[in-house]
């Protein structure tokens, strides 16, 4: 059984241009819509089967007008994603022939769906939880391959496995407390039960250290590490930047209401999505002054996680160069010697007087040489080599984050309790907070307030 909503329609793919565009419709009356503009010489979708996709064209009954021609898929209730009926209408991409559709759905009875509305659904309805929900919302906007990675586990249900036992364990020992207390068999009772409460609190307060200890991979394989390329104009900073755009994926972001100067490019080494900032001042000016000078590089070296600090190992250290050491001394930096096919100038005994040695690298980018080194180095800082990471339950979101930390908390409380000899049925209230909290991650306890919010964060037609 699912809730009564009304029937909500909207564009699914992404604004632009196309081959094809798809808007989608879910709800009681998802089918009887689709009906109502859906024209083709055979059975009408109302006597089609689930799960089947269907030629035609989209015509307004008001106007007997044409819009396009489409193939239109019925799915009944439950096995969709909201676990409604849902038709999805596949129009002939361009702007103005999906939106003409979208429009004549709305006229015949559907509603605009409101951002994330379909996940929304697909929640209430029981077919998700909260974390899946939001993985849903990670996996549109991952930047590579293993932030969608780390969103699919989650998707799939990694992390809610993992909090659901947690709180089948808490739940466990707050039942065998309320019994110890009824029925008490034993003298020490009180002693007993204060015994479980702290033993069952370490163990669980173990495991959410483990998972906020992955917190902060998870943010940067969210995110993005960001990451500056310094050096003085020749050095190769441009020929590094654009071999690493060209070997490695690069994705270009056009961030919503910006102009083309702040576009973020990410590129995935070795599976480490790197947030290249300010690349575009790379490539404009070749004037170090300005580029050390200006306040954007400044910004740009405060901004980062990562510096990659260029010299041309062919000519001798300059004092801008050591300017640029001292300048990123307290980041986590990566010292790439280039031009290693050019004869050496540069003084490497005086350079690892400098800097840590092991944080250097020596390239050749005209020759390719050295750089898969330098990518190594790259997702070194930020792996630490364990096999099995690409499975490993990452927590990346910040609201579960400060969940995690409230739930740790808490059972701080009911460990530090139990040690100042505080009466069980106190303990107990602590312990009861914790399982809340790490039921608000799976959505298991949350205020209607709380989604709605959430789930506005979603772009439209999910
Ligand atoms: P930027 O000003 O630091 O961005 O430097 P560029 O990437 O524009 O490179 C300046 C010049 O050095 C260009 O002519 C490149 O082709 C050349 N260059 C870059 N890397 C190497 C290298 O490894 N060896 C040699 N010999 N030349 C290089």
């Amino acid at each position: 059984m699912t809730l009564e909503f009304e029937t909500i329609a909207a564009i699914s793919t992404p604004p632009g241009e196309g081959a094809i565009g798809i808007v989608r419709l879910s709800g009681e009356q998802a089918i009887e819509i689709a009906d109502r503009v859906y024209k083709s010489g055979s059975k009408a979708l109302a006597e089609q089967k689930s799960h089947t996709i269907h030629y035609g064209h989209i015509e307004n009954p008001k106007t007997n007008e044409t819009i396009d021609e489409v193939m239109v898929s019925v799915m009944r209730e439950p096995r969709t994603f909201t676990r409604e009926d849902v038709v999805e209408i596949n129009c002939h991409g361009g702007i103005t022939s999906v939106n003409q559709v979208l429009q004549c759905v709305l006229q015949n009875g559907a509603r605009l769906a409101e951002p994330g509305e379909f996940t929304k659904r697909a929640f209430l309805n029981g077919r998700i939880d909260l974390s899946q929900a939001e993985a849903v919302m990670d996996l549109i906007r991952a930047k590579t391959d293993r932030a969608m990675h780390v969103a699919l586990k989650q998707l799939d249900g990694n992390l809610s496995n993992l909090i659901r036992n947690l709180r089948l364990d808490i739940l466990d020992t707050l039942a065998q407390v309320e019994v110890n207390i009824d029925y008490p068999e034993y003298d020490d009772v009180e002693e007993m039960t204060s015994k479980l409460l702290i033993e069952k609190a370490k163990i669980v307060k173990a495991s959410i250290q483990q998972l906020l200890e992955t917190a902060s991979q998870g943010k940067i394989l969210r995110e993005g590490l960001a990451t500056a390329i310094i050096g003085r104009p020749n050095v190769g900073k441009s020929s590094l930047l654009n071999y690493l755009l060209d070997e490695e994926k690069a994705i270009v972001t056009d961030i919503a209401g910006t102009t083309r100067d702040v576009i973020e490019e990410y590129i995935s080494v070795k599976g480490v999505p790197l947030k290249l900032i300010d690349t575009a001042g790379i490539r404009e000016t070749e004037d170090i002054i300005e580029r050390i000078g200006v306040e954007r590089s400044r910004q740009a070296l405060s901004d980062a996680d990562l510096v990659l600090l260029v010299f041309n190992q062919s000519e001798s250290l300059t004092i801008e160069d050591k300017a640029l050491i001292e300048a990123t001394s307290q980041h986590h930096r990566i010292i790439i010697l280039n031009k290693m096919d050019l004869p050496n100038k540069l003084d490497l005994t005086e350079l690892e007087t400098l800097v840590d040695p092991e944080s250097i690298v020596k390239t050749s980018i005209l020759s390719k040489s050295g750089v898969d080194v330098l990518e190594k180095k790259i997702a070194a800082l930020f792996f630490t080599g364990q096999t099995g990471e690409r499975d490993a339950t990452y927590v990346s979101n910040v609201r579960h984050i400060a969940l995690l930390n409230d739930a740790e908390e808490a059972l701080d409380e009911v460990i530090n309790g139990v040690e100042a000899g505080m009466p069980v049925d106190l303990i107990q209230i602590d312990m009861t907070r914790c399982w809340d909290l790490l039921g608000e991650i799976t959505g298991d306890s949350v205020q209607d307030e709380l989604l709605t919010q959430l789930f506005s964060q979603f772009c439209l037609g999910k």
